[in-house]
């Protein structure tokens, strides 16, 4: 099948399947396994993953293809963004045969949802300073800790967990990668409610949880490589909108706010036209990225950049609906304030403005990299939070 022919088909798929506004009062959770399921079945889920863990094996052309048809429906899809976008990739990269198999295809179709145990309440930007501890007890660990702000993790089944194996060494030197079961007893998982009245990420609290050996990802003491992985995919996965199911009913896309506003005035239509250069700079940016790594480029610290740029076209659009469309669009119950609320969350979720701006000026300008005192200091004898 032609490129032209495959986004013709996805087309008609979508128009048939994206789930229509008045769709039977499924719960949300049920109502978007359904729609994964069928996206899978239809060939819509992991199109350039590898075919032997479950993918398509087809090239960047027809992901590209189907997510610019995709833009125009609204679907389900937020719940499977960590999976889709973060710890699938990092599985298909770094994890064993047995967990790729065990893993990769039940996530690819919705049947099991994934959460990022990274961040804790005193390792966020500094996450290699965590402190949730894993202790070898023969073939299992058992982890004891706290994470933070860990998105859907509420409705997951699984989650990839960064923690410390080994306080004898630096920081960066001493953590593992595993995949922990939400459902065990000793998870205990709290919503934490943001500015936006939703509460779509959480605390969780783990005591005494028992992880098999064999769903460690990576080696002992190697989960820092393993969590750059997950990083730089999270990075590209946000700037190309992964698992956020297309912008039909964004109030604040271009769409709408033309709609919304007034565009006899030349002002307004100047501001639009800066929204709409932004937001095509960045596809372009993240089309080129997505070329060069089919072609074995990998993008690196370039997806830093992305993220960045998403970061700041967010808050750009959230600030231009407000001024367009005036104070009361960020009262509750109006159609923009969810967007405008979430907005600033873009500049601190998968890394701050500020670290995306060290990591491009450190590893893609080549500027003096910050000063590290804590570089070759024994995890146990720093004191931890304290340091950059
Ligand atoms: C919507 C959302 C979803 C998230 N989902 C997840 C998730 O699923 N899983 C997960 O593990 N985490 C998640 N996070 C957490 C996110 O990764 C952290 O919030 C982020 O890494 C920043 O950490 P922090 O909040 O502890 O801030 P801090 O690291 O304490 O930073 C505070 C301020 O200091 C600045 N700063 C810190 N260090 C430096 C430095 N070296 N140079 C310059 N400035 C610096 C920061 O930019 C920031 O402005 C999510 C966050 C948000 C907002």
């Amino acid at each position: 099948m032609d490129l032209a022919e495959y986004r013709r088909a996805a087309r008609a798929w979508l128009e048939e399947n994206a789930p229509s506004d008045d769709h039977p009062a499924a719960d949300g959770i049920t109502r978007a396994k359904e729609f994964m399921a069928k996206l899978y079945d239809a060939g819509y889920s992991g199109i350039t993953w590898p075919k032997r863990w479950g993918g398509q094996g087809l090239t960047e052309a027809e992901e590209h293809a189907f997510a610019a048809e995709a833009r125009d429906f609204s679907l389900p899809m937020y719940v499977f963004s960590i999976g889709l976008g973060m710890t699938g990739p990092t599985l298909v990269d770094r994890g064993t045969d047995e967990q790729r198999e065990r893993f990769v295809r039940p996530l690819l179709r919705g049947e099991e949802i994934w959460c990022q145990l990274f961040s804790e309440p005193g390792a966020g930007s500094d996450v290699a300073s965590l402190q949730t501890r894993a202790v070898r007890d023969g073939d299992h660990w058992v982890v004891n800790g706290q994470k933070v702000w860990t998105s859907v993790a509420h409705h997951a089944d699984w989650g990839l967990l960064l923690a410390r194996t080994e306080v004898e060494v630096p920081k960066h030197k001493g953590l593992t990668m595993f995949v922990v079961d939400m459902h065990h007893p000793g998870v205990t998982v709290r919503p934490l409610r943001d500015m936006s009245g939703k509460a779509n990420f959480n605390e969780i609290f783990l005591d005494d949880v028992t992880i098999p050996d064999e769903h460690r990802v990576g080696e002992v003491d190697d989960g820092w490589s393993v969590a750059v992985t997950t990083l730089l995919h999270e990075r590209l996965s946000i700037s190309a909108g992964v698992g956020m199911g297309g912008q039909k009913d964004n109030p604040a896309s271009l769409e709408a706010l033309r709609r919304a506003v007034d565009t006899s005035d030349p002002l307004v239509r100047d501001q639009l036209v800066e929204l709409h250069i932004r937001s095509r700079a960045l596809a372009l940016f993240n089309q080129r990225l997505a070329q060069e790594a089919r072609a074995g480029i990998f993008p690196g610290a370039r997806g830093s950049a992305a993220k960045l740029l998403l970061a700041e076209l967010t808050l750009f659009q959230a600030d231009l609906a407000t001024q367009l469309v005036g104070p009361e669009s960020v009262l509750a119950g109006h159609p923009l304030a969810q967007a405008i609320s979430l907005a600033p969350g873009m500049a601190l979720g998968g890394g701050t403005n500020e670290i995306m701006r060290n990591i491009v000026g450190d590893r893609v300008l080549g500027l003096p990299p910050e000063p590290r005192v804590d570089k070759n200091v024994p995890f146990k004898d720093l004191k931890v939070g304290t340091q950059g």
